[in-house]
Parts: structure tokens; C-alpha cells; sequence
């Protein structure tokens, strides 16, 4: 068979399923199947596929299909400027949160000082952490997570992209490993409400990990803990930046003027318009 007859007939398949990006999906699988870019397919759909090759793509398309994310089936999802190796321990990370990336290198390039100290609460596949390390050099990252095993994706993240020596990985429940002080403290805690839960795609809820999602009545409880504790840890005009749900924004920037601990609050949209950043300065 043909690369052309494979793609249109996974696509097919995918979109009778109601996979959302039918066409993307079945050209990043046979792509990974082939180990070639997705361009080769434009540049030369008449390439021939043998027989082993198809067999294996073949077992992706089901996995697919049962709504599998790609980014686990590929073990890889791009995430600002690299490749991130991810598995079922990890959340696969989001566009949306290339926004608290940017947020807060913009508060890193108003900072002259040699050496800027930050915190990432939850690194999860190191995402964030790794973001600004690659960066800004002189960006030194404390990258926490209470999974071993999210930890153990996001050290060997750290060394693939050879960025290890600005990080330092700790286990523990959200500051407990922590003894430092911090010039910005950055988190994209789990923010999914007990109640919507169940609601979540199947690609989601059914994939990625509970204890990367899931936050308590009303998905605040990481943001309550979070903004309490970390004054304790930020230096003074130091900033706390966190990712919230897009309806969740107003709820946390109430939660931290009421521990009357932070000033000069403000809220980032996203690419997609929707509130999803907030940042806030210690007093
Ligand atoms: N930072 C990554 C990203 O943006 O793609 C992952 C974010 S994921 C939404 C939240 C992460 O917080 C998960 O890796 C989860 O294991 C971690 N986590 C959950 N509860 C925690 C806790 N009590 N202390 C520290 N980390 C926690
Ligand atoms: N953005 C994720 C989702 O929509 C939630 C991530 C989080 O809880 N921090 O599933």
C-alpha cells in the first residue's frame, strides 16, 4: 500500500469515530511509524509502505481509537521550542501553558540581577522548568513534584535537551522539599473541580494522570495552599505566576488579595482569548 490509500483511509476512520483532528492524528502515527518528518508524506504520497511497517501502524490506530492521547502513543509532544518525552505519569503539556512560559520571562528580562531563582511547583514532564531554563542561562530552576515518576520524565527531559545543570528536581508534597527563597514561584497545579471530573474528555480522564488534574471541590484547593505558602518562600517584589482554568481566574486573584500578601494582580488571556494566567507580586 501507498502512503496516500494509509492516511485517507486512518483519516476516515478516525473522524467516524469523532477523533478531532482525524487527518493530523493518522499523519503524526504513520509519520512515527516510518520515523520520518509529516512533510515527507507531501513531498512523496506515492512511497510505498511494507507490510511490517503497516502492522505497527495498524496497532496505533486502534489504540487511537480508543481514545488514547497521540502524545502517549508516540511517547513525544513539542512543547515551546523542543521535544518533550512524556508517559501515562505525566500530564502531556498544553499550549496554553506556553503563556505562563512567556509571562514569566517577561518578568525575567525587567531582573538584572546574575543568577534568577525560580520555583515550579508540580513540573510535571518538566515543561515549564525546562522552558526557562533553555531560555535565559542565567535561570536557575527548583522544580518540584509529588510523583517519582513524573519527576524521573522530567530529569531525563532535563538531560536529553542538556539543561540538567540549571535544574534541581525534589520530590514532595507542593513546598515541603523546599528550603529556599525564590525571585518567581510558577505553578500549573492540577485545577479540574471533583464535580467535573467525570465530565472531562475520555482522551483525558481515561489517560492522564487523576493526581495532575484533579483539585478538590470547585478545582481551587492546589490555588488556596499555593498562594498561602508561598509568601514563606518568595523573595520580597518576588512574583507568583499560576495557570488557572479559564473560569477559575477571579476566584484565585480573590484568594490572594484576601491573604493580603500580594499587590499589583493582574490576569494574562490565552491564545484562545480565555483568562489563564495570573500573576501576582509579594508585598
Ligand atoms: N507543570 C506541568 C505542565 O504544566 O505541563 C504539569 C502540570 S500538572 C497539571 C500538575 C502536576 O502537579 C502533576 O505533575 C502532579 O503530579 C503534580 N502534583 C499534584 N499534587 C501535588 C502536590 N501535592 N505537590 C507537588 N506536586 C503535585
Ligand atoms: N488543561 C488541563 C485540561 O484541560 C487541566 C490542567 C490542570 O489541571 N492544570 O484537562
Amino acid at each position: 500500500m501507498i502512503v496516500h490509500d494509509i492516511l485517507n483511509e486512518a483519516t476516515l476512520c478516525f473522524a467516524e469515530a469523532g477523533i478531532p483532528s482525524p487527518r493530523l492524528d493518522a499523519e503524526v502515527l504513520l509519520a512515527f511509524c516510518l520515523d520520518c518528518d509529516r512533510l515527507e508524506f507531501f513531498k512523496n504520497p506515492l512511497r510505498p509502505v511494507d507490510e511490517k511497517v503497516l502492522a505497527l501502524f495498524q496497532k496505533l490506530v486502534t489504540r487511537r481509537l480508543k481514545e488514547e492521547p497521540v502524545a502517549y502513543i508516540t511517547s513525544r509532544k513539542e512543547f515551546w521550542s523542543f521535544v518533550l518525552e512524556v508517559n501515562k505519569s505525566v500530564l502531556i503539556p498544553r499550549p496554553d501553558t506556553e503563556v505562563l512560559v512567556e509571562e514569566a520571562l517577561g518578568i525575567c528580562k525587567g531582573i538584572t540581577i546574575p543568577e534568577i531563582k525560580i520555583l515550579d511547583i508540580g513540573t510535571g514532564s518538566g515543561a515549564i522548568a525546562l522552558a526557562l531554563a533553555c531560555e535565559l542561562p542565567r535561570i536557575r530552576v527548583t522544580a518540584t513534584d509529588i510523583s517519582a515518576a513524573a519527576l524521573a520524565v522530567a530529569e531525563k527531559n532535563a538531560r536529553n535537551l542538556r539543561l540538567d545543570s540549571q535544574i534541581k528536581f525534589l520530590q514532595g508534597n507542593l513546598f515541603q522539599p523546599v528550603g529556599d527563597f525564590f525571585d518567581i514561584i510558577v505553578s500549573n497545579p492540577p485545577y479540574i473541580a471533583d464535580e467535573e471530573y467525570d465530565k472531562l474528555p475520555g482522551g483525558v480522564k481515561n489517560y492522564e494522570p487523576r493526581e495532575a488534574l484533579q483539585a478538590g471541590l470547585g478545582g481551587l484547593d492546589f490555588y488556596r495552599k499555593i498562594v498561602n505558602e508561598a509568601p514563606a518562600h518568595l523573595k520580597h517584589d518576588g512574583w507568583l505566576l499560576l495557570e488557572t482554568g479559564a473560569a477559575q481566574s477571579v476566584k484565585v486573584i480573590s484568594i490572594a488579595e484576601a491573604s493580603g500578601q500580594f499587590d499589583d494582580m493582574s490576569v494574562r488571556n490565552d491564545y484562545a482569548g480565555l483568562p489563564r494566567v495570573i500573576k501576582a507580586r509579594r508585598k
